[in-house]
């Protein structure tokens, strides 16, 4: 049973309730193109995984066969009290081992390049939840394997990681404000918020994905201010629509240092030192502005308003094409979903564009729709057996292409708006 797959509806009833919240008065929670640029990367994560996601499940299951330490059997997890004690063990044993992963994502270089991603909205709501790393299989899955050492079962491992994402998703939200007690023993959306901080005094706090606890005992906790509030985001901003960018800056940042320094020892070590360390004479030949808060301004490229609406009626397209593409990928498997998720990442990567108002972000755009034909064509012909549902699969991606096509000609440009005015 894949929990997260059952969560999926709830989480997007979840934000769209929250949307509405915002929307309605008008607490400016939202904005349409950091919003789709954080469900962007969470597409991109969940698609991405569909061809990584075997990778630790490998590791795991050579550690679990021949090092275990204790034969845990299954069953063993069951409802009775000692079933749910083993249940409750697992899933704190988990949630340790996610509070250690998740600091040292923080505070080692190459670490940080696959978390940040989920730093870098600079607004915090459930759109950020989603807000999911692409590059986490590299070295995640280390943190873990002493659990399968131990011996834990697989199947419960990955459900109680399941159960502890699925946990951190409604800590994202600056609508509930504090909780009391509950602020000190779990993770909550006031104690998550200074965890998405930028300000000094917030910066490498509260890394707990449960409970909060673990940060109290290692001393790494860090109470939400009223006279300090929060500005999300990171020191050195995305300043980017791109999705996939998201997923590769902190890694260019890195390998640019390692290129321009010149001593062995130091290529080496910028990518296992503290995060921000840097070699003396990279700093010295290259610095990097320090960043200043007083000045901030969230990054917020200004486009046409019917550009706007072209872009998220295409995103929600998108959002439907994802679900597809999960369907598919639990029916048919990785290889399947390949031309698609294909597709998928193309649209990504332009709507990303357009939202920048670039100025190649349209003739992409013009683009993805001509490859869209033969790719959806394929992808009919492959996974329709019957005439009927191909000729009606036709009817939607002509209706599809002309109507975006005809759309995106009309849309006037930004200066052309302005002037209507
Ligand atoms: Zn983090
Ligand atoms: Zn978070």
């Amino acid at each position: 049973m894949d929990l997260i797959a059952i969560a999926v509806p709830f989480f997007i009833l979840a934000l769209v309730v929250e949307l509405i919240i915002d929307w309605r008065k008008g607490s400016g929670l939202y904005r349409s193109n950091d919003a789709i640029n954080s469900l962007s990367a969470g597409i991109l994560s969940t698609t991405i995984g569909y061809f990584t996601r075997f990778l630790p499940l490998i590791a795991w299951g050579f550690v679990l066969r021949n090092f275990a330490i204790i034969d845990m059997q299954p069953e063993w997890f069951d409802l009775s009290p000692s079933g749910l004690l083993l249940w409750v063990t697992a899933a704190l044993a988990w949630d340790f081992c996610y509070y250690w992963f998740h600091r040292f994502s923080h505070e080692i270089s190459v670490l940080w390049a696959a978390h940040a991603v989920h730093h870098q909205s600079e607004d915090y709501n459930l759109s950020t939840a989603l807000r999911q790393t692409s590059t986490g299989f590299l070295f995640g899955w280390i943190f873990y394997t002493p659990l399968f050492l131990i011996g834990f079962p697989l199947e419960v491992l990955i459900t109680v990681n399941a159960i502890n994402l699925i946990y951190q998703f409604w800590v994202h939200t600056q609508m509930v404000r504090r909780l009391g007690v509950l602020d000190r023993i779990l993770v909550t959306p006031s104690n998550h918020r200074v965890h998405h901080a930028q300000n000094e005094r917030y910066i490498d706090k509260n890394y707990g994905g449960m409970l909060i606890l673990w940060d109290r005992i290692f001393g790494t906790f860090e109470d939400e201010a009223a006279e300090e509030p929060v500005v999300f985001g990171v020191r050195k901003p995305l300043a980017n629509l791109n999705p996939f960018w998201a997923n590769l800056q902190v890694y260019d940042y890195l390998l640019f240092d390692a290129r321009k320094a010149s001593r062995w020892r130091d290529k080496v070590a910028i990518w296992f030192r503290r995060t921000g360390w840097r070699p003396a004479d990279v700093e010295e030949r290259y610095p990097r502005r320090a960043t200043d808060l007083s000045r901030f301004q969230k990054f917020d490229p200004q486009t046409a308003s019917q550009q706007r609406h072209y872009v998220m009626a295409q995103f929600m397209i998108g959002i439907a094409g994802a679900l597809m593409i999960a369907e598919l990928y639990v029916q048919k498997g990785m290889q399947a979903v390949l031309i698609p998720c294909m597709l998928l990442w193309l649209q990504l990567f332009t709507l990303g564009l357009l939202n920048e108002n670039r100025s190649s972000a349209r003739r992409l755009e013009w683009l993805r729709l001509l490859v869209a034909v033969p790719a959806l064509y394929w992808l009919l012909q492959s996974t329709t057996d019957g005439l009927p549902l191909q000729a009606a699969g036709w009817i939607i991606v002509a209706v599809y292409v002309i109507a975006s096509a005809t759309w995106l000609a009309l849309i006037p440009s930004m200066d052309e708006e302005l002037l209507s005015y």
